[in-house]
């Protein structure tokens, strides 16, 4: 028997573990309009400056900043789009629309809202220095350096870079396979009338939902029964993915047996205990070189302890470089107490502007409504009591 670890213990353990033993996934190819939320394979790099040439951030009038301010001759314009054989001398003046590559001879741009034309003549009082309102050439990105690294997962921003630099055909890891493992003789399958005495699988769902949030390509087992032979039949199956997550079976119960199925597969466990709620019994090992979280099977629990402990795995299998745990702040609407001891993850509303958090009524960890009425997890620190109205508290979006 391990001894129960804190939250920060349990998370730095996942991370140390699958780090340490992670091999570099496979890479394959994908079209650019199938990338967002992919990990990229590899440094994607700049194919020329960037800008490629210097050009102007404003509409107005490129000159020479050492003619200001004054009355200028206007020789002529350039656009977006085209290059200019124009060359400004000493008191003459372009025009210049924003995205225009600067003519040679100007180093400095005035706004059109600070000129004055008559014909062919410009004045301003302004002055400006050297480089004003022009984006240099190669001052955003040199050619040759990344400008996407490898191991960071494509947001929409990345997207943007990526179609900047053509990157048409994009170089991603491969995704983790991750089985998920319903445990349960209650447990029957969501299209199906339960009994008064039978639950719904919803686990199996919002496990496949948060592993392909996290990057992972889930594969759903059929629900395992609480008998020995039966539930190891399909933990073995589900160890020949990259990951195996399990669901229920891993309290203290009479026929919660998955983790003496582990055991006798010759399974390291480097946890079983998590100080935090919902999920105490939460079991972190390996097994066949294969990771496994054993989630408690109430689920609100199994939603929790995914999101806070079993998607940095997932993600690390897939190649991020980095797994966060994206915690907002907000401001308590009223006092807040708890029995100190867990770091607790409990159903909140935050506010639409973001500014404050309220804490749902929650009836414990089967409380599924409660959570879907939130979009939020308040955090609450295992070492701390008492919380007065107005304070801020760390939030995690649902
Ligand atoms: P266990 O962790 O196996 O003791 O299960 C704890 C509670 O979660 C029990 O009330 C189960 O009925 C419920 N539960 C277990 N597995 C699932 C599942 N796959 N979907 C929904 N509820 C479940
Ligand atoms: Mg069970």
């Amino acid at each position: 028997m391990v001894r129960a670890f804190s939250f920060q213990e349990a998370r730095a353990e996942v991370l140390r573990r699958v780090r340490g033993e992670r091999h570099t996934p496979s890479v394959e190819e994908i079209g650019l309009e199938d990338a967002l939320g992919r990990v990229l394979g590899r440094d994607v790099l700049a194919d020329r400056d960037y800008p490629p040439v210097a050009r102007s951030v404003r509409d107005g009038f490129a000159v020479r900043a050492e003619d200001l301010p004054g009355e200028f001759e206007v020789i002529g314009e350039v656009r977006a789009g085209e290059s200019s054989p124009l060359r400004t001398g000493p008191r003459q003046a372009v025009e210049i629309m924003t995205g225009a590559p600067i003519p040679a001879g100007a180093d400095a741009v005035v706004m059109v809202e600070h000129t004055t034309r008559e014909g062919s003549r410009m004045r301003t009082e302004r002055t400006a220095k050297r480089g004003e309102y022009i984006n240099q050439a190669g001052s955003e990105a040199r050619a040759g350096c990344a400008v996407v690294m490898g191991g960071r997962s494509i947001t929409q921003t990345r997207i943007a870079m990526l179609a900047t630099v053509g990157c048409l055909r994009v170089p991603v890891y491969r995704k983790p396979a991750v089985a998920i493992l319903s445990t349960g003789d209650e447990v029957v399958d969501a299209g199906e009338t339960p009994l008064d005495f039978q639950v719904r699988n919803s686990n199996a769902w919002t496990l496949a939902a948060q592993v392909k949030r996290a990057g992972g390509e889930p594969h759903t087992l059929p629900v395992a029964r609480d008998e020995y032979a039966h539930t190891r039949e399909l933990i073995e199956r589900g160890l020949s993915a990259d990951l195996l997550l399990l669901s229920g079976g891993v309290s203290a119960g009479k026929y919660d047996i998955v983790e003496r199925v582990l055991a006798d597969l010759g399974a390291e466990f480097f946890f079983t205990r998590v100080l935090i709620q919902p999920g105490q019994p939460l079991v972190f090992g390996k097994a066949r070189n294969r990771f496994f979280f054993g989630l408690p099977g109430n689920p609100g629990s199994t939603i929790v302890t995914f999101e806070v402990l079993a998607r940095a795995a997932v993600e690390l299998l897939g190649g991020i470089a980095e797994p966060r745990l994206p915690l907002l702040s907000a401001r308590l609407t009223r006092e807040f107490r708890h029995k100190p001891g867990l770091t607790r993850f409990l159903p909140a509303a935050v506010s639409a502007d973001g500014g404050t958090v309220t804490p749902e009524a929650w009836g414990g960890s089967s409380d599924v409504p409660a959570m879907a009425r939130a979009n939020a997890f308040l955090v609450v620190d295992a070492e701390r009591d008492f919380w007065p109205a107005g304070e801020w508290m760390p939030v995690l979006p649902q």
